[in-house]
């Protein structure tokens, strides 16, 4: 098949839908990349949820590119194994997830997965603390669920990672970008890098561009069915999901309408599903 469907795919998530600067992080040919390595695993442990301080909840974004991910790496015959922290388990469980674990210090051993990805989950900035696009110190509400990248580093595990604001795990590999052109750059920039980085408008929809491409690569049909995504994400507001850019419990992914799911969805659709 053609990569081309895949370089649209990746021009479609890239766009930078607000307007954050991200412009000149995109890693272009990531996603492909991302894919081939993900298209044949045994075991791969999937990272998400971003606690908000203010409304005191997880986000929106994250958790639903994850479970999107996550069911189409089990169709292509891995197993998955969710892990986020405490304030952000619920929002899993609200979408129908149950193979989700709290991170510890010592679950990389247990679990021993062949891969890993994260998608929209915090990276450590230079001083080892986390931080909000914002600028705050989220460190007491973030588990170091990070620590299982740096140690998968060590061990020879490939991983993924997806974000869109730079205080990402993955964003290690763009962090003199980051400084340079996204707000509190200097003080948010993780430094946790991945082996490959997808740097998305919004984290959901650089995820639902990962699911196009492994369809591409496989010729299987693996995107979410649209409605039952903007239902999971209905979901996780009824269970206190808040977004990430008005910080209020309403649907809506990084301030943008569900609407804007749907359009991503059936546009990374009309592109591999042909
Ligand atoms: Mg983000
Ligand atoms: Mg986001």
């Amino acid at each position: 098949m053609p990569a081309s469907s895949i370089d649209a795919i990746e021009r479609l998530i890239a766009a930078d839908q607000r307007a954050r600067g991200i412009g000149n992080l995109v890693q272009w040919g990531s996603v492909e990349h991302a894919a081939r390595l993900l298209a044949r695993q045994g075991h791969v442990v999937i990272a998400s949820g971003f606690y908000l301080p203010v409304p005191k909840a997880g986000e929106t974004d994250g958790p639903p590119g994850a479970k999107a991910i996550g069911a189409a790496l089990q169709a292509l015959g891995s197993t998955v194994t969710y892990v986020t922290d405490a304030p952000n388990a619920p929002l899993f469980q609200a979408m129908g997830l149950s193979n989700v674990r709290l991170y510890e210090p010592g679950l990389l051993e247990e679990l021993r997965p062949t891969a890993l990805l994260a998608t929209e989950r915090p990276g450590r900035a230079e001083d080892g603390r986390y931080y909000s696009m914002m600028g705050r110190d989220i460190t007491e509400f973030t588990a170091p669920v990070d620590e299982m990248f740096v140690e998968a580093a060590r061990r020879g595990i490939p991983s993924v990672a997806i974000g869109d604001g730079g205080n990402e795990i993955g964003m290690g590999n763009v962090r003199e970008l980051v400084r340079r052109d996204v707000p509190n750059g200097e003080k948010i920039a993780s430094v946790i890098g991945a082996d490959r980085l997808i740097v998305a408008g919004v984290s959901n929809f650089g995820a639902y561009g990962l699911v196009g491409a492994l369809s591409q690569l496989t010729g299987r049909r693996l995107l979410p069915d649209t409605a039952q995504a903007c239902r999971d994400i209905q979901a996780m507001v009824d269970a206190g999901a808040c977004c990430g850019h008005t910080f209020r419990n309403e649907p809506l992914v990084d301030g943008l309408p569900l609407e804007a799911t749907e359009v991503i969805l059936e546009g990374i659709r009309a592109l591999v599903e042909r």
